[in-house]
């Protein structure tokens, strides 16, 4: 890939992605496919002003060893170094940039149940870590091609040209061209017009509706906002980007509201399997029936991982003429495939969804509908004839989508 293009990725990722500030410690966490793109980030970090840059590299193969090998009872525990390197975070609050590379069937043959057990096991000693740093710190997700990942996208190329083609998909969804700076400032703005535009109206529901059988009204929370693109953290005020590509306008509906029934439009990529094929049931809210073609085993788990899971976090508007839909390319990572068309997450709900969300504390945003659980897994619903409904309490109707597109 062309160094200058990736010079203005990492400085995308640097500036508008985490936004780091003078003093600020950041943490990398990514593969080992793209070392070098690696470095070029560190140095625009430290140049961007960063105190200190740590790096945690990861390699597939051997976490999935370690999830073969170790027992339940040792993937469980948290240690005393875990403890103190969550408690450090809660004290330093530093960035956290993720550099997703990873090989979606990398995870292909673990016991899942073994790992979703160890995850359950582990998060109530996580959690108050969790929440003391929720919202208060700045994170970023963007991606680098591994080789395995381009592979699985591009199976007729070769190796070197499948990474190639996945650099470009990844840089053109990103909007990395002539000033990426600058066309995420008119990117973001276009994205909070339309959050100020759903916000004005504070519907009560949203009625969707497809021609593959998707019939689904769900209801939103009051005090609820839409949000998309950048947002701010809590007490320090910094603009960040959490994700590269974004294309969302988002909120949390309100817990016990969802009606109907559901189809998805992209598989799910989920735990290193595909769910193919697949759609559910919603009744007060609550999935009550899920049907998949393939690993409809996986999902029956997912959704009943804790009394959360089968609830809903996230409610996603995005246009079926997305750029990165119109890549035309299944990246089988949630990162792209969630940015592609419309979406519902099972799972947490976004506190920072609320109106002034800084006077609730996280049980009263509990309380008025955000849901709470261990998961929140994407899906995709939208489809080339979605239609969507905007119902406000006094009974008035806005179209917001037709044809699978924007109205407003
Ligand atoms: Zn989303």
């Amino acid at each position: 890939m062309n160094k200058e293009r990736l010079y203005k990725y990492a400085e995308l990722i640097v500036k508008v992605g985490v936004n780091v500030q003078n003093g600020q410690e950041v943490v990398v966490r990514c593969g080992l496919d793209q070392p070098e793109f690696v470095k070029i980030v560190v140095e625009e970090l430290y140049k961007a002003g960063a105190s200190k840059v740590k790096v945690e590299w990861s390699y597939m193969p051997i976490t999935k060893l370690h999830y073969n090998y170790r027992s339940l009872e040792t993937m469980s525990k948290v240690s005393e170094i875990e403890k103190a390197e969550w408690q450090e975070k809660v004290d330093i609050l530093p960035c956290l940039l993720w550099l997703d590379s990873d090989d979606p069937d990398g995870l292909e043959g673990t016991d899942n149940e073994k790992i979703s057990k160890a995850n359950q096991n582990r998060y109530p000693i996580i959690k108050s870590y969790k929440d003391a740093i929720e919202n208060k710190y700045q994170w970023c997700i963007a991606a680098v091609p591994g080789k395995e990942w381009a592979k699985k996208v591009f199976p007729a190329l070769s190796d070197e040209e499948a990474v190639e083609e996945l650099w470009i998909k990844i840089l053109d969804a990103s909007r990395v061209n002539e000033d990426p700076v600058d066309a995420w400032k008119k990117h973001n703005e276009q994205l909070s017009k339309r959050c100020k535009f759903l916000n004005d109206c504070n519907f009560d529901t949203l009625e969707y509706k497809s021609s593959n059988g998707t019939n689904f009204t769900v209801g939103l929370i009051e005090e609820g906002i839409f949000m998309g693109g950048g947002e701010y953290t809590l007490g320090s005020n910094i603009y960040f980007n959490p994700n590269i590509p974004t294309e969302e306008v988002f909120t949390t509906p309100k817990k016990g509201r969802a009606e109907g029934t559901v189809i998805s439009t992209i598989p799910l990529s989920y735990q290193g399997k595909l769910i193919e094929d697949f759609g559910m049931e919603f009744k007060n809210g609550k999935v009550t029936k899920v049907f998949a073609r393939t690993n409809q085993d996986l999902l029956e788990k997912m959704v009943s991982m804790d009394e959360g899971a089968a609830y809903l976090g996230e409610v996603a508007l995005i246009g079926y003429d997305s750029p990165i839909n119109n890549t035309g390319v299944l990246f089988y990572n949630t990162l792209f495939d969630e940015n592609a068309s419309c979406h519902l997450a099972l799972g947490r709900g976004f506190s920072n969804c609320l109106k002034d969300y800084e006077k609730y504390s996280l049980e009263e945003s509990q309380k008025l509908g955000i849901n709470n659980s261990m998961i929140h897994v994407d899906f995709m619903i939208g489809s080339k004839d979605m239609e969507i409904v905007g119902v406000k309490k006094d009974g008035t109707r806005i179209q917001i989508f037709k044809n699978g597109n924007w109205v407003i």
